[in-house]
């Protein structure tokens, strides 16, 4: 009998008339004949509301008691759900993650985990229970609560069928799969059958808001199959995720992703001599501010200067005031110049491997349709061009077009799908 991880967001469990049809979806995979893993998230909205209490009393929690609190979340929806399947005649019994043994790293609020505790889970599935595990929270070796970021119990439902080596991970929320680009831009976008885990990982990094990006890179590491399904329509399979060794590709772009949370930094009229970067990369990275794109200009003749630009998260913006006087002292730029009105769309694609041509293609559609490319930064698999935020749009409908991801779905998986 083989083992199927299935995980429930916020939306499927949001009240209680869906958490019973939760029940049902699990009871469904149980009678199938497997045995059955659940992972739950908090109940709709409930993570966001008690963020918002804790700010009513303090703007400065202490990270330990953020995630005291936060961990709650799923124990209501994990205690929920193993009655709504006992109510229905079938053996549940939910756990939290101190009960498993999902040990993490002691960092809170983004902790990873280092290990999953085999005996008490296995107890249970041998004894033909369903197993409800809630999903977000982690343990470290000396018993603290901890957190994995924001929507992390996709990654607790990776790191689960891993550790006990299920036939698939099923991904349920209230997307009915992976798209090739977001269907309220696009409304014909195409719902993908399958995936690459690589591809998948570029996405959800560019803004398809998906999947937390850590489920995907475990996923991989392990050869987990990944389902993203909707747990309002059952029967639909949704979007499988794999390797792209197992994959038939067809077309050399998969989807098209666009994130407007960026801005655009840039150093002006940096000396071009060695150390400079180094030493303006180091003092972002010790502030702990992650750039994405990076340019440095050609050194101009005169003045022997360049210039150094890249984007960071604008959630960091703050952060990076704290440091341009830090910066103007080090390296001595004429000017810091940043720039909000940016949006970065990218198209993705592992057939664009070996496949010459893939970027100017993408290039010659947006100049086409008068759109100026601010910046420009490329993968192996993905091609990012930054563009004014007003334009995002139109530049992500003409790109669906020129490499036709507003028709049938473009990837196949070699031999039978997996269902
Ligand atoms: N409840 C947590 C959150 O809202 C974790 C999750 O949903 O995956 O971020
Ligand atoms: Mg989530």
């Amino acid at each position: 009998m083989g083992i199927v991880v299935q995980k429930f967001g916020g939306t499927s469990v949001a009240d209680a008339q869906k958490i019973k049809n939760v029940a049902d979806a699990v009871i469904r995979e149980k009678l199938n004949g497997n045995k059955v893993i659940v992972v739950v998230s908090a109940m709709g909205h409930t993570t966001d509301n008690l963020i918002k209490l804790s700010k009513e009393i303090t703007t400065t929690p202490s990270e330990r008691e953020m995630d005291m609190l936060l961990s709650t979340g799923e124990q209501i929806s994990m205690s929920l759900l193993a009655m709504a399947i006992n109510e229905k005649g079938h053996k549940a019994v939910s756990l939290n993650a101190m009960q498993v043994g999902i040990m993490t790293e002691h960092n809170h609020g983004r902790a990873r985990i280092l290990e999953i505790k085999q005996q008490r889970v296995k107890k249970h599935l041998d004894n033909d229970e369903i197993i409800i595990i809630a999903g977000f929270q982690g343990i470290t070796d000396d018993g603290e609560i901890t957190t994995l970021g924001r929507g992390g119990s996709d990654t607790s439902a990776v790191a689960l069928a891993a550790a006990f080596n299920a036939d698939r991970c099923d991904i349920y929320s209230d997307v009915e799969g992976v798209y090739t680009t977001d269907p309220r831009v696009v409304p014909t976008a195409q719902k993908l059958k399958v995936i690459s885990y690589e591809e998948m990982l570029e996405l959800a990094r560019v803004g398809a808001n998906v999947l937390h990006p850590r489920s995907v890179e475990t996923a991989k590491l392990f050869g987990v199959p990944m389902r993203v399904r909707s747990s309002f329509k059952l029967d639909d399979l949704g979007t499988l995720i794999i390797g792209v060794d197992e994959m038939e590709l067809h077309k050399p772009v998969t989807g098209v992703a666009c994130d407007s949370s960026q801005v655009r930094i840039v150093i002006c009229d940096v000396e071009d001599r060695p150390g400079n970067a180094s030493k303006l990369f180091t003092l972002l990275a010790n502030k702990g501010l992650s750039v994405d794109m990076i340019i440095q200009s050609y050194a101009r003749s005169v003045g022997n200067t360049n210039d150094i630009a890249f984007t960071i998260d604008s959630a960091d913006l703050v952060k990076f005031s704290e440091v341009t006087e830090e910066i103007k002292k080090i390296v001595n730029p004429s000017n810091i110049f940043i720039d909000e009105d940016i949006a970065k769309v990218s198209i993705v694609g592992a057939g664009m491997i070996d496949r010459p041509g893939i970027a100017a293609e993408m290039f010659e559609t947006l100049a086409k349709i008068g759109v100026n490319i601010k910046m420009i930064s490329t993968s192996e698999i993905k091609i990012s061009c930054l563009v004014e935020k007003n334009h995002a749009k139109e530049c992500i409908i003409a790109l669906c077009r020129t490499f036709d991801l507003d028709g049938a779905a473009v990837a196949d998986v070699k031999g039978d799908l997996p269902d």
